[in-house]
């Protein structure tokens, strides 16, 4: 009975298996047919100065609608991208459709109007990505401090020399470079003084932790705290509530991206959300 009942089990999971990948391989192929039919999109959160309520820049969020009309979210399709190498052209065309959104969007804001790309691992370790950043700051007209790359901290643990001389070479060019989701990857402190970025995304994670979950702010005030004594800009992620927003704020944090404020729009609408903010 027990042989019956292992065997049962192997046969299950080896046809589960082949079901995860055949769909894997459905979504990757979907995926390049998608990107190649003009069918993925970037809508932008606004990145917002909670004490002045001034929008100050935007993230490019990636989306994509299959032609059934469904979305994908990125947490689904982006480790598919990574993984079949899509990543590489699909990363060059946000980055560059963002720093050419960024001339209609800066128009409507009057202040330094900034806009956040998310890059990969293998976009950031790709030996054309420091000329392609060039050519879509020089294409595209965007002063480069008005660029912020996110890059993730896991991604800091993998090869940090080689982390910190791609980081440097982008610094030299002018381009902004933060840690987004801060505080999930483990790094070392001092390590994170090496990398030199001008910003960190506190992860949403500890500013849901913070009221919602146990009242524990310990973790997102230590960040702040943290970025305050290496001088580097602090926003803090998914900021869904106005006490989140004030306990923020009282500890230093001024700057928030979350549904609070806005969910990421198309750009037309951000336009309109910017002339009447
Ligand atoms: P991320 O870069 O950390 O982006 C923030 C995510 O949090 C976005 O999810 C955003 O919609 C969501 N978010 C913002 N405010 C709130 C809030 O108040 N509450 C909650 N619950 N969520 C909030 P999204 O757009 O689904 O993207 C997920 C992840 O996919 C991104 O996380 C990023 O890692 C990746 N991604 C998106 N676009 C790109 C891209 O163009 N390139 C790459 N490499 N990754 C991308
Ligand atoms: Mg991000
Ligand atoms: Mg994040
Ligand atoms: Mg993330």
């Amino acid at each position: 009975r027990a042989k019956i009942h292992n065997r049962s089990r192997y046969t299950y999971f080896t046809r589960d298996l082949g079901v995860e990948i055949r769909e894997r391989v459905r979504m990757m192929h979907a995926l390049r047919a998608a990107f190649e039919k003009d069918r993925l999109f970037i809508v932008y959160q606004p990145q917002v100065n909670m004490r002045t309520g001034n929008t100050v820049g935007a993230e490019a969020l990636l989306r994509w609608k299959t032609e059934e009309g469904d979305f994908v979210p990125p947490d689904q399709f982006i480790p598919i991208a990574e993984y079949s190498g899509l990543i590489v052209n699909i990363g060059e065309w946000v980055l560059r459709t963002a720093c050419f959104e960024w001339a209609t969007l800066s128009k409507h804001t009057d202040t330094n109007f900034k806009i956040a790309v998310n890059v990969s691992q293998a976009q950031f370790s790709h030996p054309l990505f420091l000329r392609s950043v060039e050519r879509a700051l020089a294409d595209s007209g965007i002063p480069a401090d008005c660029l912020e790359l996110e890059i993730t901290e896991s991604m800091a643990m993998n090869d940090p020399d080689a982390l910190i001389e791609s980081i440097a070479k982008l610094k030299a060019i002018g381009v902004r470079v933060s840690i987004d989701d801060f505080g999930t990857g483990f790094s070392s402190l001092s390590h994170l003084q090496k990398l030199r970025v001008d910003k960190l995304k506190i992860d949403r994670s500890f500013v849901n932790q913070m009221i919602r979950v146990n009242n524990d702010a310990s973790i997102a005030r230590m960040i702040i705290e943290l970025s305050q004594s290496l001088k580097i800009d602090i926003i803090a992620e998914g900021v869904e509530t106005q006490a989140q927003a004030e306990l923020l704020i009282s500890f230093g944090c001024d700057y928030a991206q979350g549904f609070h404020y806005s969910k990421p729009q198309t750009k037309n609408d951000l336009i309109i959300w910017l002339t009447n903010s």
